[in-house]
């Protein structure tokens, strides 16, 4: 059948070089990897070891100094071929807040060894149990003490810390009270995790719907090295905004993916099935929804690239990249639905993959952030609605 995706001409090489990687891990490599809970450590190597996840870091520092239009792609053919890319995308990205806001000391100790792949920066906490979406209230705390910043309080959902060397931790270092405005006083910190044997530092891993290495955190006089702040200290709810239009551009490639890959397996399962004596794609029941899907997974992929275009022409892009984030996530939570529908009974069978796909595409509605909260922004910051809150 032919390649549903127009756009597929325009980085032909790039995909194919992901299609030949991420065709070693098929199907049964990712249902092993969920009946055992495990991370697909075999797979996250292989695009480590070909260079992929250093794509967004600068040649100088030993990465392969691609645009963010061409890392949108690597991560959307990982989507795309069925595997996930919640294990090791942030691998890519988190290093963003380090490029540039760290000390070039920072950057040429700990780039090089990123973009290897020798140490592995894919941890990220923000979200805290008591103050979810709310960052302004952040209570972790990290006060400093001489040389040292000693840090206590409690962050949850942490992914991939157990398979990260390096955090970035974002935690109050000037109490609310005593700034003039609440964003500011907040510090980032880059955490090594393996010093001191992690001493001062709880793990609790997370059960969850998807198969997903994530984590509840607490911090008891953890004590981080004072030249680990990455940028000035009080300015780090700056530099993690700063970062998150690349991650909403990203994510939106990922959700284009997880979209062409559900629209490519309805589309073979609708002509293939037949029941009362014909194919269940030739019933416009059946053809319609499959249409309108694939129509929104192409309008959502046209925005994810002008987001992306805008993004390496250091463009304003904040509002392309939340329209992105959202259209994408609605156009495959919207075709993971009419793949599963078109399934009938087998869309639930775990050999089809199509329930783990479905339950992995539903966690874009929600994180990294969840979709009221992208609506929020393009009504007061785009369109200058009243503020909320
Ligand atoms: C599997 C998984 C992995 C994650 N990985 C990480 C990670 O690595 N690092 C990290 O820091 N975080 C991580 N998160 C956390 C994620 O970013 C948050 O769950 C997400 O941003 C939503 O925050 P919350 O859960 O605190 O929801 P809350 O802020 O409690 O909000 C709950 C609901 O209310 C809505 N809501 C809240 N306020 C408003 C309002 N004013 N108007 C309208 N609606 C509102 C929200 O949209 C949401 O739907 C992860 C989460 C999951 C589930």
């Amino acid at each position: 059948m032919a390649e549903i995706n127009p756009r597929f001409i325009q980085h032909r090489e790039l995909r194919q070089s992901l299609r030949e990687l991420c065709g070693q891990f098929g199907s049964d490599y990712w249902q092993r990897n969920e009946e055992k809970s495990a991370y697909p450590e075999e797979f996250v190597a292989e695009l480590t070891k070909a260079g992929w996840l250093a794509a967004l870091i600068p040649e100088q520092y030993g990465g392969a100094g691609l645009g963010l239009v061409e890392a949108s792609v690597i991560l959307e053919e990982v989507n795309r071929s069925g595997a996930n890319s919640g294990a090791c995308h942030a691998q890519m990205y988190i290093m963003g807040t380090l490029l540039r806001h760290g000390s070039e000391e920072q950057k040429r100790k700990y780039l090089p060894q990123i973009a290897s792949g020798e140490l592995r920066l894919q941890s990220f906490a923000v979200t805290e149990p008591t103050t979810g979406t709310d960052t302004t209230k952040t209570k972790t705390f990290a006060a400093r003490k001489g040389d040292r910043y000693v840090v206590n309080g409690q962050k949850v959902w942490i992914s991939r810390m157990q398979h990260s060397d390096l955090m970035l931790l974002l935690a109050r270092t000037t109490p609310v009270e005593q700034v003039a405005k609440k964003t500011e006083g907040l510090s980032v910190f880059l955490v090594d995790l393996h010093r001191s044997g992690g001493a001062g530092l709880t793990v609790r891993p997370i059960r969850n719907m998807v198969n997903h290495e994530t984590n509840e955190v607490f911090f008891d006089n953890f004590e981080i090295p004072a030249e680990n702040l990455v940028g000035e200290e009080g300015k780090g709810l700056r530099y993690i905004l700063d970062g998150m239009n690349a991650e909403r551009i990203l994510i939106a490639a990922e959700c284009v993916g997880d979209g062409y890959w559900f629209i490519d397996k309805t589309r073979k399962y609708a002509n293939d099935r037949v029941v009362f004596d014909r194919p269940i794609g030739q019933n416009q029941g059946i053809q319609f929804p499959i249409a309108r899907a694939y129509a929104n997974v192409l309008a959502a992929d046209a925005m994810r690239y002008e987001a992306a275009q805008l993004f390496d022409a250091a463009q304003p892009c904040a509002a392309a990249a939340n329209v992105a984030k959202l259209l994408a996530a609605d156009a495959s939570w919207e075709a993971a639905n009419v793949c599963l529908q078109t399934h009938g009974g087998f869309g639930f069978a775990s050999e089809y993959d199509i329930e783990r796909k479905f339950r992995e595409t539903r966690l874009y509605q929600v994180a990294p952030i969840s979709t009221n909260l992208i609506l929020s922004y393009l009504a007061e910051h785009v369109l200058g609605l009243p503020r909320s809150f």
